[in-house]
């Protein structure tokens, strides 16, 4: 038997550099790249589940033969009603940090509180389909800090932590954030289903 074979094959359905690399580190020993495939609906789904079906189900209309990932994250803040959620690639109109920390100037304790969401769908080439959910809780800092990970990361700090997950850096959220969590989830859904990913 050809054991290079049994390597699963996967491609995320997405551009961004930092979401695959979060990934890899937990799905180790995939053979995981990015797909940029263009022409991605919009996100108009009501839950991150929709959204990363939607990815997934537009990735693999390009791909044979490996598993194609979708993935849909946000952040969830206490003081804005659970908002940007899956509003958050939108928030802010650039600059999300700052209208995230304008908006709650006035804000403090209970809510600061956050947790960043991810959602991840994996779809095989048999068309099954299964899926990954993940969460970090933390809160929201008052100045950005540090200079690692993207996103909202200079402003969240994870729960028991005093630095922000910009401050721990890449190495620390490859093994905890939502999406290394969302990955090893999806991991043991495979196992329950008996599919070693390949
Ligand atoms: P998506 O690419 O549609 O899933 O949008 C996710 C958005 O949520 C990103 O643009 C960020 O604003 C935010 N987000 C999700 N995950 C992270 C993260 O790990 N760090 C920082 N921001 C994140």
């Amino acid at each position: 038997m050809n054991l290079s074979k049994r390597v699963p094959r996967a491609r995320l359905a997405s551009r961004n550099e930092n979401k695959l690399r979060e990934l890899a580190r937990v799905l180790e020993g995939w053979q995981l790249g990015l797909l940029d495939a263009g022409g991605y609906p919009p996100e108009e789904g009501a839950t991150y589940y929709e959204n990363a079906l939607a990815k997934a189900r537009h990735g693999s209309r390009f791909v044979d033969e490996a598993w194609v990932l979708g993935e849909d994250s946000g952040l969830e803040v206490e003081g804005l009603g659970g908002g940007p959620g899956i509003r958050s690639a939108r928030f802010g109109g650039g600059e999300p940090v700052e209208r995230l920390l304008e908006e709650l100037r006035e804000v403090e304790g209970e809510g600061r509180r956050a947790r960043y969401v991810c959602e991840l769908v994996a779809l095989a080439p048999s068309g099954d389909e299964l899926r990954g959910t993940g969460v970090l809780d933390g809160r929201i800092a008052h100045e950005p800090r540090g200079n690692e990970g993207f996103g909202y990361d200079p402003i969240f700090v994870p729960t028991g932590e005093e630095r922000t997950v910009a401050e721990l850096g890449n190495e620390w959220k490859a093994e905890n954030s939502h999406r290394a969590r969302a990955a090893r989830d999806l991991l043991r859904a495979m196992s329950r289903r008996g599919s070693s990913g390949v």
